[in-house]
């Protein structure tokens, strides 16, 4: 009788230990594949272009900094200043990425300038994929009821200040007009066809330009059919920190200087935009964003420290 019972505990004893080694195994298995498989993007960006019909003056494309790594990104060339990507080669990519359901996402050059946009939009939305286009306007109107009509979710619209200041940036008179009358459009089309979407925002890239006029645009844009409206810092690349970067890394990803050959961020005066934002965040509660929201501090060093890493974020690659 004992030794049959210490049989039956010797049994379940090695049941329980091969279980556990089994669940130890599958445990260690997937904490490594958590750390080495990355995970699949959730937006794809697009570059469908290089075109947008603006000479914004804090842009490396907009004043034709053709050696600059922005100009470059933007698959710019000085010898190709009319390229395009294929719609049948995007349509390729669509099928490639669409079962893990990334966001497709058409940012630049000028989307509203290539001439597929709309069947890209509604093969994007066709295969179920979640569709946002990035405009700088001048086009948003005549292309209004064709967005909203393929289904486009997501349409941001670039605006960086109150009427004046917009149009002398962007360097296009009527520019800030325009704009307005596209999203005014769109909605409109909304209405007419019933349709939730796209969702509009705005965002408003800062600068030296336009620090110091939050307000007054928040005053002009608060009555247009918008949700969110994003302040966004550009990412300046000061000679000095292309230097430091090219000390360390520029034999694998040599940086240049990107954003400040005609804008400067210590010209901007933190005093002041720090009270402009405190001013848009008290009086327009909940529709107002910041990227990336800095406090006072990260301000300063954001535009003067540039070696600072603020809100102690950095990228570790390579
Ligand atoms: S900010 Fe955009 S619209 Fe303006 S010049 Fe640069 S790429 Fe063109």
């Amino acid at each position: 009788m004992l030794a049959l019972l210490t049989r039956k505990v010797r049994g379940l004893t090695g049941r329980l230990q091969s279980k556990l080694d089994g669940a130890v195994q599958r445990y260690k298995q997937a904490r490594t594949v958590r750390r080495t498989v990355a995970p699949y993007p959730s937006t794809i960006y697009l570059a469908v272009n290089t075109r947008c019909g603006f000479a914004c003056k804090m842009c490396d494309v907009g004043t034709n900094q053709y050696d600059t790594q922005f100009y470059k990104i933007m698959s710019l060339s000085k010898d190709k200043p009319r390229e395009r990507l294929a719609l049948d080669r995007l349509k390729t990519l669509v099928d490639e990425v669409k079962d893990f359901k990334p966001m497709v996402a058409a940012t630049s050059t000028e989307p509203l300038l290539y001439k597929d946009i709309i069947p890209l939009c509604d093969y994007v939305v066709g295969n179920g994929l979640q569709m946002l286009v990035t405009t700088a306007g001048l086009q948003l109107e005549k292309y209004a009821e064709e967005l909203v009509r393929v289904g486009v979710q997501h349409l941001w619209v670039s605006i960086d200040g109150p009427p004046e200041i917009h149009n002398d940036i962007r360097g296009v008179k009527d520019s800030f007009q325009k704009s307005v009358a596209g999203i005014r459009a769109v909605d409109d089309w909304k209405r007419r066809l019933g349709r939730d979407y796209p969702k509009i925002g705005i965002n408003y890239a800062l600068s030296n330009y336009n620090y110091h006029c939050l307000e007054a645009f928040m005053a002009a844009v608060h009555p247009l059919p918008v949700g969110q409206i994003t302040f966004s810092h550009m990412n300046y690349v000061t000679a000095g920190t292309a230097e430091t970067h090219n000390a360390r890394f520029g034999h694998l990803y040599p940086a240049t200087v990107s954003s400040v050959s005609s804008a400067d961020p210590t010209k901007v005066d933190v005093a002041v935009l720090w009270d402009q934002i405190n001013l848009v965040k008290t009086r327009y509660p909940g529709r107002v964003a910041f990227g990336p929201d800095l406090d006072r501090k990260g301000l300063e060093d954001f535009y003067f420290h540039p070696e600072v890493f603020v809100r102690g974020d950095r990228c570790y690659v390579p």
